[in-house]
């Protein structure tokens, strides 16, 4: 695709499978909003387009390089946000290699690979919206056997963007957490919350998704962030808000709903403009607002895990490649319950 026009069909070519690499058929490809705010250029413009979006990617190895132990033909496995990174700064070693400093992660789709040790120094990556990838090893994940991988594939982002912060913040039970935005980072988030034994509340802009919230996805209070008398109700209450919200939005409101002295508003969303904040709303009650940023590959592979282990994975909607441009309408206006993922064998 060209910048902001329609997807369409387009044919690229994958790299021979090299020595550390692993061929993957693709089975499914979520639709992320991060796909449509890059695709539409909505965060910032000169990416590099013909652009092949896809960054939860679920599928079977076809094919190892010689020197890859970790996985054979026919393991379920996946691929997240990026493919490759530096492999020597701290963060690298540490395993967050999304934070990495010694020349960043190397994104899965319209990204330079700018490494090296990158057999394609100098390519653009292409990402999941295909029916095949080759990824060096070291940043592919193993998908347990107990999930489906249609409803696997957006664990990959949406699933350890949420369960990141959740982890790094200190989610137990009891903890109080809100989730702000009952999307596809949203949903998770209250399975993930809800898993770990915490009393969930969710903000959402109306009553839509409520029965759905607390009856199935594991919410213990749905408040419409409209209505004023439900919005008093539970404010000064939480400990952690993960806020995935992708527009702008109301910060200021969020931020009362923390308790004072330490509750902490965690920002993943990321909403094109700005935010405004009032400084009073978190400097007068010591409160915090913070980031996070999908996650590492050994922390995906502990979700994973976990996912396996609970039989926890992301409520999806199967789509055709046709329906790509469709499904991204759909998802700006909140209307996909709560994941699109792309049959590949469509593309
Ligand atoms: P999504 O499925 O479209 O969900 C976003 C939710 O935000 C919607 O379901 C809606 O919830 C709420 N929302 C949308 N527009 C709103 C508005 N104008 N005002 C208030 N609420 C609004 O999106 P997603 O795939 O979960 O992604 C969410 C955001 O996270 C995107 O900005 C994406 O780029 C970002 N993201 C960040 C990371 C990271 O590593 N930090 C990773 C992946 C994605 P209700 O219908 O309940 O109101
Ligand atoms: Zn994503
Ligand atoms: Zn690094």
């Amino acid at each position: 695709m060209a910048g902001n026009s329609p997807l369409e069909p387009w044919t690229i070519t994958r790299r021979a499978v090299g020595p550390n690499d692993v061929s993957i058929d693709i089975k499914w490809a979520g639709i992320c909003h991060s796909d449509i705010h890059m695709a539409r250029e909505e965060w910032s413009k000169g990416k590099p387009f013909p652009m092949v979006p896809g960054h939860e990617i679920s599928g079977v190895v076809l094919a190892v390089g010689s020197d890859v132990a970790s996985f054979e033909a026919g393991d379920a496995v996946g691929v997240g946000v990026f493919v490759d990174s530096c492999r020597a700064c701290a963060k690298c070693r540490e395993g967050k290699e999304q934070y990495c400093t010694g020349g960043g992660k190397v994104l899965t789709y319209a990204a330079e690979m700018i490494y090296d040790h990158q057999a394609e120094k100098g390519g653009v990556t292409y990402g999941g919206y295909s029916q095949r990838i080759v990824v060096d090893a070291n940043y592919v994940v193993r998908i347990p056997a107990s999930l489906d991988l249609a409803e696997a594939a957006p664990l990959l982002c949406a699933g350890i963007t949420v369960w990141s912060p959740l982890m790094f913040y200190g989610a137990q039970a009891r903890s109080k957490i809100g989730v702000a935005g009952l999307g596809g980072l949203g949903h998770m988030a209250v399975k993930f919350a809800a898993a770990l034994g915490a009393e969930v509340t969710v903000f959402s802009r109306s009553e839509a998704k409520r029965a759905e919230a607390c009856a199935r996805l594991g919410a213990h209070h749905f408040v419409v962030t409209t209505d004023a008398e439900a919005c008093g109700s539970a404010a000064g209450s939480l400990d952690l808000i993960i806020d995935t919200i992708s527009a702008d939005h109301d910060v200021d409101q969020l931020l009362g709903f923390l308790k004072n002295d330490g509750g902490n508003l965690c920002m993943v969303g990321l909403p094109p403009s700005p935010l405004s904040i009032k400084a009073g709303g978190f400097v007068g009650p010591r409160k915090m607002i913070s980031g996070s940023n999908i996650g590492g590959i050994r922390e995906t592979q502990d979700m994973l895990d976990f996912c396996g282990r609970h039989k926890i994975a992301c409520d999806v909607e199967r789509i055709q490649a046709a329906d790509i441009n469709a499904a991204y309408d759909r998802c700006v206006a909140s209307d996909v319950k709560y994941r699109f993922v792309i049959d590949a064998s469509t593309m």
